[in-house]
């Protein structure tokens, strides 16, 4: 067994907060509500669940990004995105989004469905200063493309980013080689089992427990995780996480922190105030949008 290390103990939890967005969206904001609950470089958290179409029929109408990426996670339902450059994605359960907005995007999120459940998280991933300003990218990631690792001991593990350990060999997700070297997985557990993984200290991690309840860590550092909040991982070389009586499902993110300073405005994440101001004057003239400026 490779369970050699230091178990990663939880640190610190950030609660999440009852947010509106969009055109009013309603959604539970943990990473994000402040400048104080990121997680360099992930920037913010947002879960939606609701079977009330009131909940999310707005959407989330032509709004505009640049400087990071957003990953859009639906696990139920159906997003249409469309952005001022024609691209359209059809976002069905299960399916990714992984957007790089680079220097400027201007899009649209919207249901396309007016009753049911409609469920998915929504991550902002900081970009470093050298990326910002990188011309807008997709990937639009298919159910199908996304590995389904059983887990010894039961459940299993959905990888949308970077690689898990299983039985011995690395399994890739479908986006690799970014920046910030993103882990990206789901993990469903059923009740009492355990969850274990290699992941070091290079990278800052933490877990968002949206299904039943895990404890985080081992032994004497074991500490329960409630649902809807993120617990931040302290240091060492793996992760630990028991389901509780009624299982768990998770999300585990990690990712290799920047170390640059972040100006937020909005839906802008710069390394500046002059550049917030650039990007906010090239919103207004158009020129965040035009290709080549
Ligand atoms: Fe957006």
């Amino acid at each position: 067994m490779s369970t050699a290390g230091t178990v990663r103990a939880l640190q610190r939890v950030i609660v999440s907060v009852a947010a509106s967005d969009g055109a009013g969206v309603k959604l539970r904001r943990s990473l994000g509500q402040s400048p104080y609950t990121r997680l360099d470089p992930f920037l913010m958290l947002d879960e939606f669940s609701s079977f009330d179409a009131n909940d999310y029929i707005a959407g989330f109408p032509a709004h505009p990004h640049r400087g990071f990426e957003t990953v859009t996670y639906l696990l139920d339902g159906h997003m249409l995105h469309e952005d001022h450059l024609g691209n359209r994605g059809d976002l069905k359960s299960g399916a990714v989004q992984w957007m790089s907005a680079g220097r400027g995007i201007v899009h649209s999120e919207m249901p396309q469905q007016e009753q049911g459940r409609m469920r998915g998280f929504q991550l902002w991933i900081n970009l470093p200063a050298r990326e910002k300003m990188k011309p807008a990218g997709y990937r639009d990631i298919d159910p199908a493309e996304i590995p389904v690792i059983a887990l010894r001991g039961g459940g299993r593990a959905k990888l949308i980013a970077g690689t898990l350990q299983s039985e011995g060999r690395s399994v890739a997700g479908p986006i690799q080689g970014l920046a910030t070297d993103p882990l990206y997985a789901d993990v469903e557990l059923p009740a009492g089992a355990a969850f274990t993984q290699p992941l070091g200290s290079e990278r800052n991690a933490f877990i968002y427990v949206f299904e039943g309840s895990a404890s985080i860590g081992a032994g004497d550092t074991a500490r329960a995780l409630a649902t809807h909040s993120a617990g931040v991982l302290g240091a060492g070389d793996r992760v630990e996480v028991q389901a509780g009586a009624d299982g768990a499902r998770f999300l585990l993110l990690a990712g290799r922190p920047l170390g640059e300073p972040v100006v937020q405005h909005g839906p802008f994440v710069m390394n500046t105030r002059e550049e917030i101001e650039q990007a906010i004057r090239d919103y207004q003239s158009g020129a965040l949008t035009r290709a080549g400026d």
